[in-house]
């Protein structure tokens, strides 16, 4: 089953062709990094302007990429949830059209279902695993007891991780997107220097909160300047990062002891971090289980992933008709 995937909920536009939801065929990104970069985050209005102009390209490219015409697609999948409206709605309407012109079947695609299944790609991986999602706008952490049965056993209160990391980049002048940045600052900063506080919620051990942590950032960059003292962006950056990082091992080793599961997985933009990925791995030799991180392009935002989930849903039977709509919150 050759599956196109079709990707626009946020800033990246994307096209994959995806062979039985593993083999990658193409995966096409166009980001629209520059466009927004002058604005210190994403303008949903020229997000939106600029999908329409990059996605007859995306998807061409990804068929010629994989040697492929639409005629020999089998199944379209687009992400049609959460994001911004305007952005998804670019995706789900050429993805509609494309689906009645060339007579294919339709799958709505959740995009955060989509950044579990990037485990999938490239691999034999398979369910059942622990996962915790790290992404610009959910950080989740899910039993993946099947392909589509997902269960949420801890979230964030406020804040996603990958929102913090923009958030605390933009106060520290690293500018859009954070977290590369904050990543390569870390790189040559003292993670001991300073001591952020990890949030832990009474009563529901298992869910995040960033929040506070942005704050104390935010406080300390203050604190200094009111005294004078010049800050070491590099120690900020690898202090903040330590401390999201320990938030995220610490809920994860308490899901892992509960749960009593030998497998873990990442997936979401955040989950491409480098000190994050050391620190899991620490985790797993710790604890005995697997752990297993989907390469850093299919960690952000990307059309193959949605091509994959959309191909497990094909195989449930959960098709659309053209009245698939997008919707900016998700149904999980
Ligand atoms: P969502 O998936 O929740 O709708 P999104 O699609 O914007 O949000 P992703 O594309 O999954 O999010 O990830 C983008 C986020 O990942 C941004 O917040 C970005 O700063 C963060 N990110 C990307 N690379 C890294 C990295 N190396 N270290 C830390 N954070 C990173
Ligand atoms: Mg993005
Ligand atoms: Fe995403």
């Amino acid at each position: 089953v050759l599956t196109l995937g079709i990707e626009t909920s946020c800033d990246e536009t994307s096209a994959a062709v995806v062979l039985n939801g593993r083999k990658v065929l193409s995966n096409i990104i166009f980001s629209q990094i520059e466009a927004h970069q002058k604005f210190g985050g994403v303008v949903p209005e020229l997000a939106s302007r600029a999908h329409l102009e990059k996605i007859c390209y995306v998807v061409e490219e990804a068929l010629k990429k994989a040697n492929l015409s639409i005629k020999d697609i089998d199944v379209i999948a687009v992400t049609n949830r959460p994001g911004l409206i305007g952005a998804l709605l670019v995706g789900v309407s050429y993805a509609k059209g494309l689906s009645y012109a060339a007579k294919k079947p339709l799958v709505g695609v959740n995009h955060i279902a989509g950044h579990i299944y990037a485990n999938f790609l490239e691999t034999n991986f398979s369910p059942p695993f622990l996962c915790l999602v790290v992404s610009g706008g959910h950080s989740h952490l899910f039993w993946v007891e099947d392909y589509g049965k997902f269960k949420i056993l801890g979230k964030t209160i406020d804040d996603a991780a990958g929102e913090a990391f923009d958030k605390v980049a933009r106060a520290l002048g690293l500018g859009y997107p954070g977290g590369p940045a904050i990543q390569k600052a870390a790189e040559s900063g003292n993670e001991d220097s300073i001591t952020f506080p990890v949030a832990q919620i009474k009563g529901s051990e298992l869910d995040f909160s960033f929040s506070g942590l942005k704050t104390a950032v935010l406080n300390y960059l203050n604190q200094q300047k009111q005294k004078g003292i010049k800050i070491k962006t590099e120690d900020v950056a690898a202090s903040f990062q330590k401390a999201v990082v320990k938030a995220l091992v610490e809920n994860t080793r308490q899901a892992i002891l509960q749960i009593k599961t030998d497998t873990l997985a990442l997936a979401g933009g955040v989950a491409a971090n480098k000190r994050l990925r050391q620190e899991f791995s620490k985790l797993s030799q710790e604890l005995g289980i697997k752990v297993h991180f989907p390469p850093v392009e299919f960690c952000t935002d990307n059309a193959a992933m949605i091509a994959c989930a959309g191909y497990y849903s094909f195989l449930d039977g959960k098709v659309s008709d053209f009245s698939l709509d997008a919707y900016a919150v998700s149904d999980f």
